[in-house]
């Protein structure tokens, strides 16, 4: 079969080691779960692991050129292969409002936007395994009080255990990226419902990091604090220092120091 040319504007690197993609696929225990989309298969080396029968694959892929590969390499697979974006695929057309995992060996210059998306599905994911560039994969499994320890550290942890698998290097690649990669996984905590008011502490943390070198006195003051609250150490304090919990705490103080007022 002929095999896809890689385009670098779609981040195609594509995995030549099938140990590695093998391993990857096993960080997903397909048995616990009922559906499985994957973002991103190019030419299907991580497919290949998943379970064909049950149907319960699902597979997006932006790459016409893969998809052709995909549907004739895969002829199981064809009624859940998807030709679309996954940023901007409506993922309750095919899943509803049902539960579903993702995979994917990801295309790097949107990484960090697929966490975020799949963040704003949590309800409908339980469990999520992914290839990223390593310096990601560690932002996002980074602990509080290091300099990788960001809004996309705090967002995931809030909701996810995440945990950084292994590195991959450059050579298994073809063409082999200009970074290392790194697997990670995030397993949804039992209890993710958090005891604040959402919207506000996703907004909190973003104002908070933007000016990450900043006491959050300073990086919160057009949320126009009451001066008593302000008073409260908490706000002597730089982001980078808060783990979610601390920013749950914050935001609860804040919600009810603006109530008080
Ligand atoms: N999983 C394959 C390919 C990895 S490269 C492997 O391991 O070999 C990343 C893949 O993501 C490419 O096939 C690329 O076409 C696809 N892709 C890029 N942007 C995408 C998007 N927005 N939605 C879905 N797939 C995308």
């Amino acid at each position: 079969m002929k095999t896809v040319k890689a385009k670098k504007k779609l981040g195609q690197h594509f995995l030549n080691d099938l140990n590695i993609a093998k391993k990857i696929t096993e960080t997903l225990q397909f048995e616990t779960y009922t559906k499985v989309l994957e973002i991103g298969p190019g030419m299907g080396v991580l497919t290949q692991y998943l379970p064909h029968k049950t149907g319960k694959v699902y597979l997006i892929e932006i790459d016409r050129e893969s998809i052709a590969y995909l549907k004739n390499k895969y002829p199981l697979l064809e009624p859940n292969i998807i030709e679309g974006d996954f940023l901007k695929f409506n993922l309750k057309s095919v899943f509803g409002d049902s539960p579903f995992v993702i995979i994917g060996n990801f295309p790097y210059n949107i990484s960090t936007q697929i966490v975020f998306k799949a963040l704003e599905h949590r309800n409908q994911i339980p469990f999520f395994s992914g290839m990223f560039q390593k310096e990601v994969a560690e932002r996002i499994c980074e602990a509080p009080g290091t300099k990788k320890y960001g809004i996309l550290s705090v967002l995931t942890q809030l909701f996810y255990t995440a945990t950084y698998e292994f590195t991959v290097p450059p050579e298994v690649f073809s063409p082999p990226p200009k970074v290392d990669s790194g697997v990670l996984t995030l397993k949804r905590k039992e209890n993710y419902s958090l005891d604040c008011n959402e919207k506000l502490l996703f907004k909190i943390v973003k104002m908070s990091f933007q000016q990450r070198r900043k006491t959050l006195r300073n990086s919160l003051k057009t949320l126009q604090l009451p001066i008593n609250l302000k008073e409260d150490s908490i706000f002597d304090m730089r982001p980078e220092k808060l783990s979610g919990d601390d920013f749950i705490r914050l935001t609860q103080k804040i919600e009810d120091g603006k109530i008080s007022s």
